[in-house]
Order: C-alpha cells, then sequence, then structure tokens
C-alpha cells in the first residue's frame, strides 16, 4: 500500500506592497520599510509575517534586496521552500527560482536539501 501523501502547504506572496503591481493579493511588506539596512528588523518582520506552518512559498519580488535577503533567511531557518519569482520584461512573465528543496535520501531516508544540480545527505554523506 502506498503512504498516503500529506498536502503540501503552500502560499504566495508580494514581497513589497505599491512598488509594482504583482499577481498577489497578499504582500510580505505592506507599508514603506523604513531602515533598509536593519537586517535583523527585516528578518523578524518577514519570520512574523510568513510565520513556520508553510512546506513551500512563492514570493513575487519588487527589487528591494535586503527584504527579499531577510525572506531567504527566514525560508532557510524554517525549512521552507522558497520559489523566486522575477519580472522578465523581454517576455512579459516571470521567472522562477527555487531554493531550499527537501527531499527523502534514497539510501538512508533522511531529509536532505537539494537544488536543481545536486544534493547532499548531512545524515549518510551521500551526494
Ligand atoms: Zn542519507
Amino acid at each position: 500500500m502506498l503512504p498516503m501523501l500529506r498536502e503540501r502547504k503552500t502560499a504566495v506572496f508580494g514581497l513589497v506592497a505599491g512598488r509594482h503591481p504583482l499577481p498577489v493579493d497578499k504582500y510580505i511588506w505592506t507599508e514603506e520599510v523604513q531602515n533598509p539596512m536593519d537586517h535583523k528588523a527585516l528578518y523578524e518582520h518577514a519570520s512574523n509575517v510568513i510565520g513556520n506552518e508553510w512546506d513551500e512559498i512563492t514570493v513575487y519580488v519588487t527589487g528591494l534586496t535586503p527584504c527579499l535577503l531577510a525572506v531567504v533567511d527566514h525560508c532557510h531557518w524554517a525549512g521552507i521552500t522558497l520559489k523566486v519569482m522575477q519580472y522578465d520584461r523581454n517576455n512579459d512573465s516571470y521567472v522562477e527560482s527555487t531554493l531550499f528543496v527537501y527531499d527523502e535520501c534514497p539510501f538512508c531516508k533522511g531529509r536532505i536539501a537539494r537544488n536543481a544540480w545536486s544534493y547532499y545527505c548531512p545524515k549518510c554523506g551521500s551526494t
């Protein structure tokens, strides 16, 4: 019998409201960012808004790099797969980059992190 797969919990956000129109109905920052150099404050904000309940979030970015770094930091820390959607003006579409993809190690069944090119199992060391 196949194991029952739990439905993946996902959410979609825009990074910062009021900069460019984005195909989202909620944003991580809804007001102007006061101090883009305060990484701790940005990280705490991203962490509070996003929370830990997701398996994967999609974030449409708007060009405020310190905010994106805070989101990346939170997703890494909380073990959330992060899909970053960047606008491609040449094609009037969004290009996806996915970070922090987790999988099951085929050797020891441990949780592994991987990207599109490789993976590493911290438990058994397989690559
Ligand atoms: Zn392993």
